[in-house]
């Protein structure tokens, strides 16, 4: 345990009933010992990136404080997603629940597990979007804030259209 610091998180998922995985997650998540949900985005559909022949996503974004630590805080992650039944098969492929570290307060990391802030985030408008929607000054490294990656990857890849749902 260290010092509390605020953390984004990504929810993801598009097998079984992708919208009450989230639901259940966020409570899962905020069970952790050291982690707490401070904000919610709204939830939202989205296409699938890469394959493209799978069902639409539900995705959301957290805002939480932890104590935990960069990697706790990941393997808690990755051991919620194996609860919530999550074969890791494809990359970028279907899958019941997909938790990723957008950011830990600020920090870069380039690790064999863990890259800070996530490498692909700030291209993801499912990311940007939900985020802006809760933190709209939120930095994203170098990158800029999540309001202004959002406004640019809805004008530049607008295919990438992101639905709220609730
Ligand atoms: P993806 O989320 O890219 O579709 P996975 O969820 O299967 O793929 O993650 C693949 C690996 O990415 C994980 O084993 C994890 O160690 C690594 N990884 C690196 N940086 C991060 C991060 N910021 N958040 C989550 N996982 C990460
Ligand atoms: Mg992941």
């Amino acid at each position: 345990m260290s010092e509390m610091v605020t953390a984004v998180i990504s929810l993801g998922a598009n097998l079984g009933d992708p919208q009450q995985q989230i639901t259940a997650a966020l409570t899962a998540l905020n069970q952790i010992d050291g982690v707490r949900i401070k904000a919610i985005s709204p939830f939202y559909q989205t296409k699938p990136v890469g394959v493209t022949t799978q069902p639409d996503f539900i995705n959301a974004v957290i805002l939480v404080n932890t104590t935990l630590d960069p990697h706790r805080l990941l393997q808690n992650l990755q051991q919620l997603e194996l609860n919530f039944g999550r074969e890791r098969t494809i990359r970028f492929g279907p899958r019941t629940l997909d938790l990723d570290i957008i950011d830990y307060n600020g920090q870069k990391r380039n690790d064999l597990e863990l890259i800070l802030p996530h490498p692909r985030a700030h291209d993801r408008a499912f990311v940007m979007v939900p985020l802006a929607r809760i933190a709209p000054y939120y930095p994203i490294g170098d990158q800029g804030t999540a309001a202004t990656l959002a406004k640019k990857l809805l004008q530049e890849k607008p295919r990438e259209k992101v639905k709220v749902l609730v």
